[in-house]
């Protein structure tokens, strides 16, 4: 098997509720504050427990780009590595990168903290409003990048909730 097809194995695609995975890590996509909001990061902390607030709020924020990580509470998942990302802003604003950062940063938190499985919402493409298309391309290629150079990682999820954002990591990750 060539390294590439290897990296795609390490890969995959999930339709679903990204608090109810059985995951070493799951990514909130957070704010800079750290506290709960809406979106999937209301339904991280809901389903983690007020704990998981509570500790957040010992961390003292976090830069947009970067990523900071909590125990997982009440969750399946041991640990919750939180990820803020870009507001967009129309692309001009280094949306690109900041969005590239939360990935790469999260996967190196994962590394370190020697977590084999994670999933990723769709980071900022909610709320947040950054293009499908475009943070969908950014999220894949960070990825695959990152577990090329890295073995420790096992596999890497990305979770969609709706069939429409399902359908563009679908096409980018299988039709190129
Ligand atoms: P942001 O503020 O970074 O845009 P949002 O939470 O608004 O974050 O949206 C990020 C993505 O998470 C969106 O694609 C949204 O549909 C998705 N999402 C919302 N709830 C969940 C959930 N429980 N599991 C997985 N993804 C979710």
């Amino acid at each position: 098997m060539s390294e590439k097809n290897e990296t795609s194995t390490r890969i995959e695609l999930i339709k679903g509720d990204i608090t109810q995975l059985s995951v070493d890590a799951i990514v909130n996509a957070a704010n800079e504050s750290l506290r709960t909001g809406g979106g999937v990061c209301g339904a991280i902390h809901s389903a983690a427990g007020p704990e998981l607030e509570k500790e957040c709020l010992t961390l003292g924020g976090c830069k947009t780009g970067d990523a900071k990580i909590t125990k997982g509470y009440k969750l399946p998942a041991k640990w919750v590595i939180h990820a803020v990302g870009p507001i967009w802003h129309g692309g001009d604003r280094r949306e690109d990168e900041l969005l590239a950062g939360c990935y790469r940063n999260s996967l190196k938190l994962a590394e370190k903290h020697n977590i084999k499985t994670i999933a990723f919402p769709s980071i900022s493409t909610g709320i947040y409003g950054f293009p499908i298309e475009r943070a969908v391309k950014i999220a894949i290629r960070e990825v695959k990048n990152f577990l090329e150079e890295n073995t420790s990682v096992e596999k890497v999820a990305f979770v969609c909730f709706s069939k429409r954002d399902y359908n563009h990591y679908i096409e980018v990750l299988y039709n190129n």
